[in-house]
């Protein structure tokens, strides 16, 4: 029997960003220059085919520090951490290698340097994401007020209006964060930001991948992991630009064959958590039904790299 003619149309870029790129060198650096078990506070990224082919060459992930011995390193992941953390691990002695992505510690520093300024911030971003938690966490408790949309805004009770900031999480819609950013603006017109708004160049060019493929699709599916913020905003950024179906997927076998029946053009992304080859794995499965063409839509080259810290630099 013949197969059906389907256009798979391809976001480009997708997948892997520079941050988490980073992230995964520093935890292999890590187990080759002292040995497993070395341990990493939280996902190091969220992608369990990324945390479960780090896990076999002798990751072991927790979600506190007080689960890591004292005599073990500890790698704290992309997202950032408190600063409460990486003070409790210096108490104990414990050697710590730090995978925050700089596009996240560039925030932690704004974010200090207006607390400096006597502002108080405001931070745009998702309750419990633990960027937000980081971010939030460089300041004392109370210091940071968090609004997730635009009627928040409405209801934040701030110390003094006329002596506010904010800063974002670096993987929000950039669409719904205008919307958030200008009801900042209309209620407090004195409010300090960034020049744009903090969201990182991968994010943005995923979204923008994503809403130039969006009108001549079908159906689109976004390959990451149920908690990772950015895949979850290309699903919603899809719908928000006409695609009726956009799913989120971690590997080929979650494709919904039945929903797709009758598309005959398909918009395949991967947030930045992703990797490659799970991006093959589908292609390779709508090639096994399809009669398929391949279209690559690139919106963006990159070309960022991030140094891996300097511990992991110099030999043992
Ligand atoms: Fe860094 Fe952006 Fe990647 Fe997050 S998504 S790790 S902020 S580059």
């Amino acid at each position: 029997m013949s197969k059906p003619p389907l256009t798979l149309y391809l976001a480009a870029p997708r997948g892997f960003c520079a941050g988490v790129d980073r992230a995964i060198k520093i935890v292999e650096m890590a187990i080759e220059k002292w040995g497993a078990p070395v341990y990493v506070r939280h996902e190091i990224v969220h992608n369990k085919y990324v945390v479960d082919g780090l896990r076999a060459k002798g990751a072991v992930f927790v979600e506190e520090l007080d689960e890591c011995p004292d005599d073990r390193p500890v790698i704290f992941s992309a997202h950032g951490v408190p600063k409460s953390v990486p003070s409790a691990a210096r108490a104990r002695n414990m050697t710590y290698v730090d995978a925050t992505c700089p596009l996240v510690s560039k925030v932690h520093i704004e974010a200090e340097r207006h607390a400096e300024n006597g502002l108080q911030m405001v931070m745009i971003g998702h309750a419990g994401h633990p960027e937000t938690i980081g971010t939030m966490g460089q300041l004392p408790e109370g210091e940071v007020l968090l609004v997730e949309t635009p009627a928040d805004v409405a209801t934040l009770a701030p110390r003094d209006p006329g002596k506010l900031a904010f800063i974002t999480q670096t993987t929000l819609s950039v669409d719904d964060t205008a919307e958030i950013v200008a009801a900042l603006k209309a209620r407090f017109p004195d409010i300090v930001g960034p020049h744009k708004e903090d969201i990182c160049y991968a994010t943005t060019n995923r979204q923008a991948a994503v809403k130039e493929i969006a009108t001549r699709i079908d159906a689109l599916l976004v390959i990451g992991a149920p908690n990772s913020s950015n895949s979850k905003r290309l699903v919603e950024v899809g719908r928000a630009a006409g695609c009726a179906y956009a799913q989120l997927i971690q590997r080929a076998q979650e494709i919904d064959w039945r929903a797709l029946e009758g598309a005959r053009a398909v918009g395949l992304t991967a947030g930045a958590s992703a990797p490659e080859i799970l991006v093959n794995e589908v292609i390779d499965a709508f090639a096994a039904r399809y009669d398929l063409t391949r279209e690559v839509v690139e919106t963006a080259i990159e070309d960022v790299e991030f140094k891996v810290p300097r511990i992991l630099r110099v030999p043992a």
